[in-house]
């Protein structure tokens, strides 16, 4: 610290007592001229009598003695006196320096005292800076995480009825990738100013992290909290205005309400996350309130990763096939391979939920290696049989595809066990180009250099972009089940199953029609020259021994 280090002066010699007493010193020199006068008046007569002898002189001396007595006493008395007045002068002189000295000092205190002073306010603003970035967001000026923590706590602690909403923008991730980190954060900041907004001082909101808010308000009725949830996803349908355009985003809100219920702080933001998570699920732009079987999905989840855990150490995973037939010969073209588990190995949970736990724990990424390695194994033993020109069909999660090293490792796999690329196909579904699509781009143009394929499964399913199918080197498309199951009699499916064949047929696409069960789709499908099937109406998935014992059925060699 800068504190003035004070100068201290040397006190000033016999500051505190007077070098002369003016009492002592009259005292003294009247005692000194009383004992000389009374010395001249007892003793010159005797002594001028012993010295002088001539009574001629002596009468001289006698008569001058007076005067000579006046004249030495006077030069006493000036000795004196000026001695006494001098120290005194000295003593004035000292004090004046003191003085000057204490003036100095005094002048020095005051610096400091006023640097003291301003170090105590440049402290203050420190403290309050710091106290600032501790308990607010820089981007958005709003209270942070720690500040949701502290207040939402002594809310509680008063037994405060109130609401936490946890809002989360839906895909924001594009934002940031398709236009810039720059873009992604003026927007959070007019996020903040939206929801600032539509509270109307009614409760207060929180940056939480990324693009998650919360917002707390008393609230006495889940009615309520709904009402306002509501106003936020209203609030959210005019856009927001950057860069002179305007930028479209939708919230997905969880709430959680403290009822009467026990809960904690930390439970509170759980349950409202879960809920978030759920209007999510649910498409987003939406709400969720909390309830119990959200949580029980959580431990589901928890379950479920046991259990698959448990399958993959004891190698209790296996593969189904599904053949894929050709239209209109009915001859098997391909397998695609699906995840199976032994039939004695309880798992909690169907394909789909388990593939989304392997994601969501990141188990995916072994099993997923797995996965590749057996279906290639697969195919390199059809093809042994004398079946060279059968494919296989193998789908990839996000969090596998995106790996950076993916296409190193398919390729890796496919060269262990000895298969021809142009014979591996990998199902990507749209969720998996929605992420990001540089990034994918890129994985794609590098999986296609090796010489693999790649399909777009689901397609219908969820945001179809036709774009993607212009600028992706894909090579097949797979129409969703969802479409298949209402064709021919459901006349708008019908038609966008026709439609979709034709354009995947003008962009040079292979067209795939999933789940198909029934002869009428088969002829619908063959009559608009889609490509090739899979379905249970041929077969449903099967172990490997009978699709190998199926393809050698329906194409015996020659
Ligand atoms: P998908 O890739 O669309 O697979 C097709 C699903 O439709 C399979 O369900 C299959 O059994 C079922 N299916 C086929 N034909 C019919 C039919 O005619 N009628 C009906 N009702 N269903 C039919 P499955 O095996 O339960 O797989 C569900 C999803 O789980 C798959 O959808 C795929 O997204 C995922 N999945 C399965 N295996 C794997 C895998 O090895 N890796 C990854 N990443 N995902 C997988
Ligand atoms: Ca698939
Ligand atoms: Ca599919």
């Amino acid at each position: 610290m800068d504190f003035v280090k004070l100068r201290m002066h040397k006190s000033p010699k016999n500051r505190e007592t007077l070098p002369v007493d003016p009492k002592k010193t009259a005292w003294m020199i009247t005692l000194l001229y009383g004992t000389l006068g009374l010395l001249w008046v007892f003793f010159s007569d005797w002594v001028l009598k012993t010295l002088i002898t001539n009574p001629e002189h002596l009468a001289f001396a006698n008569m001058i003695k007076g005067w000579v007595y006046v004249l030495v006493t006077s030069l006493l008395l000036f000795v004196l006196i000026s001695y006494a007045f001098s120290q005194a002068s000295k003593y004035e002189q000292c004090r004046q320096e003191s003085y000057e000295e204490l003036r100095h000092i005094h002048g020095q205190l005051e610096l400091s005292e006023q640097r003291l002073r301003q170090q105590l306010e440049d402290n203050k603003e420190y403290q309050e800076r710091l106290h600032y970035l501790a308990y607010f967001d820089v981007l958005t000026t709003l209270p942070n995480r720690l500040s949701l923590q502290r207040d939402l706590e002594a809310a509680l602690e008063q037994k405060e009825a109130l609401a936490l909403f946890f809002v989360d923008l839906d895909n924001f991730k594009d934002v940031n990738d398709f236009r810039s980190h720059e873009a992604g954060d003026r927007l959070l900041q007019l996020v903040a100013n939206r929801l600032l907004d539509i509270l109307h001082e009614r409760g207060t909101v929180y940056r939480f992290g990324g693009d998650e808010f919360i917002v707390i308000v008393p609230c006495h009725s889940e009615q309520e909290a709904q009402k306002l949830a509501k106003e936020i996803v209203i609030s959210f349908r005019e856009p927001f205005e950057y860069a002179k355009g305007l930028v479209h985003l939708t919230p997905s809100i969880g709430i959680a309400h403290t009822h009467n219920e026990q809960w904690t702080s930390a439970d509170l933001i759980r349950f409202a996350d879960l809920a978030m998570h759920d209007s999510k699920k649910r498409g987003g732009n939406c709400y969720t309130v909390y309830h119990r079987q959200l949580s029980e999905g959580t431990m589901n989840r928890v379950i479920i990763e046991q259990e698959l855990r448990h399958a993959m150490e004891q190698n209790k995973l296996t593969l189904f096939y599904q053949p894929e037939v050709v239209l209109p010969y009915e001859k098997i073209s391909g397998f695609e391979a699906l995840l199976r588990w032994e039939p004695q190995e309880a798992i909690s949970g169907n394909v789909e939920q388990v593939i989304a736990v392997a994601e969501y724990t990141g188990l995916i990424i072994p099993m997923g290696e797995w996965i590749l390695r057996e279906a290639c194994t697969f195919l390199k033993q059809v093809h042994e049989l004398g079946y060279t020109h059968t494919c296989i069909s193998v789908n990839v999660s996000i969090a596998q595809f995106s790996r950076f090293n993916f296409p190193q490792r398919v390729q890796k796999i496919l060269a262990e066990v000895g298969l021809d690329p142009a014979f591996l196909r990998l199902e990507i579904t749209e969720s998996v180009l929605m992420e990001s699509y540089d990034l994918i781009d890129q994985q794609i143009e590098a999986l296609r250099a090796i010489g693999v394929k790649m399909a777009l499964d689901d397609f219908g399913k969820g945001y179809s972009s036709l774009s993607y199918l212009k600028v992706l080197p894909l090579d097949t498309l797979k129409i969703d089940k969802s479409f298949i199951d209402h064709i021919p009699e459901n006349s708008k499916d019908s038609f966008l199953t026709s439609q979709i064949i034709a354009i995947g047929k003008n962009l040079d696409l292979q067209v795939v029609a999933e789940g198909v069960e029934t002869i009428d789709q088969l002829e619908y499908l063959r009559k608009h020259n889609c490509d090739r099937f899979q379905g249970y109406y041929y077969s449903p998935p099967i172990p490997a021994a009978k699709a190998l014992a199926l393809l050698k059925e329906s194409n015996p060699l020659t």
